[in-house]
């Protein structure tokens, strides 16, 4: 009897430090940003913050859904951003800033850590969920990037929801916009003063509201994810960093996951998201030491934002040289943890 309960206690424990073991093989990770930019107690109402920390949390949430049920990091990646796309509080999806021209026109860009396949969309009008149709692009075509109204027909015909342009509107962008237009400036904040494109921006006050995501799944898969409306008041097909691979968006298991968010030329003229992976892969870099170097050279230029980064052991960066950014995490204990400003 004794002996058969000392094999049962044995047993139970050889399960818990087999269950301990496998839990601390496989990580699980979800980390978010909605934009970085002037983001202080002094630019945003209680109301404000507490929307966003809702739907921050939401978002979190959501992706953590996916991976806690044994689902891939690209799928937490896209229902992660689709909570941020579908609400009008972020520059993506519903709520995007406005054109020149009066128009959202959506960027978006995802990529597999494991594969290295990539896709993205730039400049859509009507495809509900950008992050979607890069996915669509990633699998269903041998392209990376497709824009404009050739990336919208073939949105459709792989069965993408579709709405009318007018879907994406809000007022608040709206105002933006007109403000925009009348300091004849192009704007790449969401409810600051404007700046010149020509001239790139020092000390202005800006919000980014880009929105991004980087998860990493039990299987050891990294993805990474961004979708964004660009910038208010943006003309001539202008098209930023997070459409861009290796600029705002990047994965590859054997180094990071990587989405930025900020004055996208800056981000692209440093390759900022590959540039993170480089130091990790050659120089086995800290991802924060990564993250502080590429912002640097961001910060070098006038640029400005921050960097989400994610590697296959769950360590995580949130960085950002800008007064604050929307931002979570989530992990294996399935608790959300949001932040906006910087701590
Ligand atoms: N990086 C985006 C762009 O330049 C803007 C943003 O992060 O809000 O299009």
């Amino acid at each position: 009897m004794n002996k058969i309960k000392g094999i049962t206690v044995m047993a139970a424990f050889a399960l818990c430090i087999g269950y301990a073991h496998s839990e601390s093989q496989t990580p699980i990770r979800l980390v978010i940003h909605g934009g970085a930019g002037t983001i202080t107690k002094d630019t945003i109402t209680p109301e404000q913050e507490k929307q966003y920390r809702e739907k921050l949390t939401d978002a979190l949430n959501a992706g953590y859904a996916v991976l806690n049920s044994g689902g891939s990091s690209l799928d937490a990646v896209q229902r992660a951003i689709n909570v941020m796309e579908d609400s009008p509080l972020f520059n993506a999806g519903k709520g995007a800033v406005f054109t020149h021209d009066g128009k959202n026109e959506l960027d978006a860009a995802i990529m597999d850590g494991k594969t290295k396949m990539a896709g993205a969309v730039a400049g859509v009008t009507t495809i509900k969920n950008p992050i979607n149709a890069a996915y669509a692009v990633m699998t269903k075509s041998p392209h990376v990037l497709m824009i404009s109204n050739g990336a919208e027909l073939f949105a459709k015909e792989q069965g993408l929801v579709m709405v009318e342009p007018a879907y994406f509107k809000t007022d608040f962008r709206w105002q933006q916009l007109q403000n925009a237009l009348k300091d004849e400036k192009i704007t790449l904040d969401h409810n600051g003063k404007s700046a010149s494109l020509l001239l790139p921006p020092k000390n202005y006050d800006y919000k980014y509201g880009t929105v991004g995501a980087v998860a990493l799944d039990k299987d050891g898969n990294l993805a990474a994810g961004t979708s964004t409306g660009g910038m208010t008041n943006k003309r001539y097909g202008r098209v930023g960093d997070s459409p861009i691979i290796g600029a705002g968006t990047y994965a590859d298991n054997n180094t990071v996951a990587v989405s930025a968010t900020g004055t996208g030329e800056m981000f692209i003229r440093t390759s900022t998201a590959y540039n993170i992976a480089a130091q990790v892969k050659y120089k086995n870099t800290p991802l924060k030491e990564a993250a502080q170097n590429a912002l640097d050279e961001v910060k070098n230029i006038n640029g400005s934002g921050g960097v989400i980064v994610l590697d296959k052991n769950g360590n995580y960066t949130m960085s950002f040289n800008t007064e604050g950014m929307y931002r979570g995490t989530i992990g294996n204990d399935g608790k959300a943890i949001v932040s906006i400003y910087e701590q």
